[in-house]
């Protein structure tokens, strides 16, 4: 395992608190640029110039927008910024997994905020896993993240910026030598899908994640394929087909049980939404079929929902439903009193499903060494960190009589 920790909170404010161009609609960039006097006629012009630097050309500087001009160009750069997240952290496993702790300043009011995002290579593609919110506000209780609190939605900026930013670090935009050319065909490019399994509930924060994966699967954007855009829920249900009609991404559910009482538990949102209604929102999610089928995600907890009984049920639930499953082996974390099934049993599990005619793969547990999994980073580096200030304090105490 590689690790690079950068200095914490020190260099917060070499970024910049400007608004950023990045994540905003081709209107809201529009209005922007009204705003500070861009004239009306040019507006569409600028704004398509911009949108091809931000996501085409993956650019971080106003200075490399080489056809736009000196004087629009200062003027950008005197009210706006596209910086990039800080790396605070990043790690990156003995299986090639990487995992970036990134660090937002405030944009107007707050303060800076750090999100977790996971780079997993496999063959064939690459897939990156982005936070939607820092924290969650739902509390499943076998989830790392679910024991922290909410602190914030994300921005669309900063959801975008998670993949600007993972592109930038796999070498998948061009060249900057080359600015005329070197795009990457998108057959050579390092993240090919993107799952949105990060910290968080996405469909909590409706309007910013809509907007950046509009802006992702936009052929003038990130031109990355709807198809290859998965967004997971813990089942809001009034907002499922919402998401289906106005981005056209794949659906993941994290159902991990066939019935309330034990889905109650595990994802109370459960209570609110229950597996009937969830059932039925997957049956109606638009543009189903066998070749869009919903991934529903299954945590294998030892004990809990990994009987036979429980496989048998759940090929019943799903029943009629375009459906993958998803067997995810638990990922234990400090003081979760769940375990992980048995390899045997998880075996078992997969072999019943797919026998009854559902792809089934397990997910393998990736970037163990590095702890890649939701909300442990964060949490991880908050110890660290707080050692680290621990062990400063005594140093001052011991060098400076206590001050
Ligand atoms: N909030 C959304 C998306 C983020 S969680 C949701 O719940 O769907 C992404 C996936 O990781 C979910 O299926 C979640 O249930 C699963 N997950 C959370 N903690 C886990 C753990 N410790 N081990 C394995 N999977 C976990
Ligand atoms: Fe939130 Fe998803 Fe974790 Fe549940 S599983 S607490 S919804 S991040």
């Amino acid at each position: 395992m590689v690790k690079t920790m950068n200095a914490p909170a020190a260099t917060i404010s070499a970024l910049s608190t400007k608004p950023s161009l990045i994540g905003l609609t081709r209107e809201e960039l529009g209005a922007a640029l009204k705003e500070r006097g861009v004239p009306e006629k040019q507006i569409r012009m600028r704004t398509g110039q911009i949108w091809h630097w931000l996501y085409i050309r993956g650019i971080s500087d106003f200075d490399d927008m080489l056809n736009v001009s000196k004087d629009l160009r200062a003027l950008l750069k005197e009210h706006f910024t596209i910086q990039r997240p800080e790396i605070a952290e990043e790690q990156i496993s003995s299986d090639g997994t990487r995992k970036w702790l990134l660090r937002f300043p405030p944009r107007g009011a707050g303060r800076p905020v750090e999100v977790e995002t996971v780079y997993i290579p496999e063959e064939g593609r690459g897939t990156l896993c982005v936070s939607s919110q820092v924290g969650c506000s739902l509390n499943c209780s076998f989830c790392h993240t679910g024991t922290q609190r909410l602190v914030r939605n994300l921005t669309a900026e900063e959801i975008l910026s998670q993949i600007l930013l993972a592109r930038d670090r796999l070498g998948d935009f061009p060249n900057k030598e080359t600015p005329q050319g070197g795009i990457l065909p998108s057959s050579e490019r390092k993240v090919t899908n993107i799952v949105l399994m990060g910290m968080g509930e996405p469909l909590y924060n409706y309007d910013a994640v809509k907007n950046a994966i509009l802006i992702a699967t936009d052929g003038e954007g990130l031109s990355l394929s709807k198809r290859r855009v998965t967004l997971s829920t813990s089942g809001v249900v009034p907002e499922i087909a919402r998401i289906g009609e106005e981005t056209g991404v794949m659906l993941a559910i994290s159902l991990h049980a066939t019935n309330d009482e034990l889905r109650n538990v595990l994802v109370p949102i459960n209570k609110k939404y229950p597996l009937k209604e969830l059932m039925e929102a997957c049956r109606n999610y638009p543009g189903l079929s066998n070749a869009r089928r919903i991934t529903f995600e299954y945590v294998m907890l030892k004990g809990v929902n990994d009987s036979l009984t429980d496989a048998r049920d759940l090929v019943k639930l799903l029943k009629g439903i375009p459906a993958k499953i998803n067997l995810i082996p638990f990922n234990p974390w400090p003081g979760t009193d769940y375990e992980c099934s048995d390899w045997e049993t998880i075996e078992t599990f997969s072999d019943f499903i797919n026998d009854a005619g559902y792809a089934s793969p397990i997910r393998t547990p990736r970037g163990r060494d590095i702890l890649a999994a939701c909300g442990q980073l964060k949490s991880e580096s908050e110890r660290m960190r707080k050692k680290e200030r621990l062990a400063l304090e005594t140093l001052m105490i011991a060098g400076h009589g206590g001050e």
